[in-house]
């Protein structure tokens, strides 16, 4: 049982699955629910070690990561948005959703972001070999992991109505 009046829900997935779109269209059908996103965090916080030139991105400081979230995470009443899960402590987290998308969608999309070869090429394999569902299966108890499809609209619009109707049947078991 947790103390929090609102669940934490990571959104995870390779970068380009739809985090950040599933992260906004969850906040403002859940008003109570606040977006927390990581990439913002680790810029604006200087949660880094530097920037990964052959990547174009921050190379992450993780321990610096969670003390700087630590606080307001404990609070409950976050979606968590990152291409990572397992460095949140499960004492955190009720709730883990693992987007996917099937691999001609994600050069898609990437190919759109203008990602280095190298680093669309790494997303794309890591999509392939499961990396993040994994990941999420190793770090988390199984009734807490969610695999959900992100190819097209209907896609997203199921799966955020599905999480709406998980957060209404959590805040019900988790009355006070
Ligand atoms: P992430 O946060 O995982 O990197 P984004 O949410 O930024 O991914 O999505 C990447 C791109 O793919 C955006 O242009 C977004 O509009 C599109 N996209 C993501 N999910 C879907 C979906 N289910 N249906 C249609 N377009 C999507």
């Amino acid at each position: 049982m947790t103390t929090r009046t609102l669940p934490n829900i990571i959104l995870t997935g390779t970068p380009g699955t739809g985090k950040t779109t599933h992260a906004l269209l969850l906040a403002e059908r859940c008003p109570e629910l606040k977006h927390l996103s990581i990439n913002d965090i680790v810029k604006d916080q200087s949660c880094h070690e530097g920037w990964d030139e052959e990547y174009q991105s921050w190379i992450v400081d993780e321990d610096k990561l969670l003390d700087a979230i630590e606080d307001q995470v404990k609070q409950g009443g976050w979606i968590i948005d990152w291409h990572a899960c397992d460095l949140f402590p499960k004492s955190w987290v009720d709730l883990v959703v693992v987007l996917r998308a099937g691999t001609e969608v994600l050069f898609d999309r990437l190919t759109k972001r203008n990602y280095p070869e190298v680093k669309l090429q790494e997303n794309l394999d890591s999509e392939i070999m499961d990396v993040l569902i994994q990941e999420a299966r190793d770090s988390y108890d199984d009734e807490i992991v969610v695999e959900l499809q992100s190819g097209d609209a209907d896609e997203l619009e199921a799966n955020v109505e599905r999480i709406e109707a998980w957060l209404e049947q959590w805040k019900k078991d988790n009355q006070n």
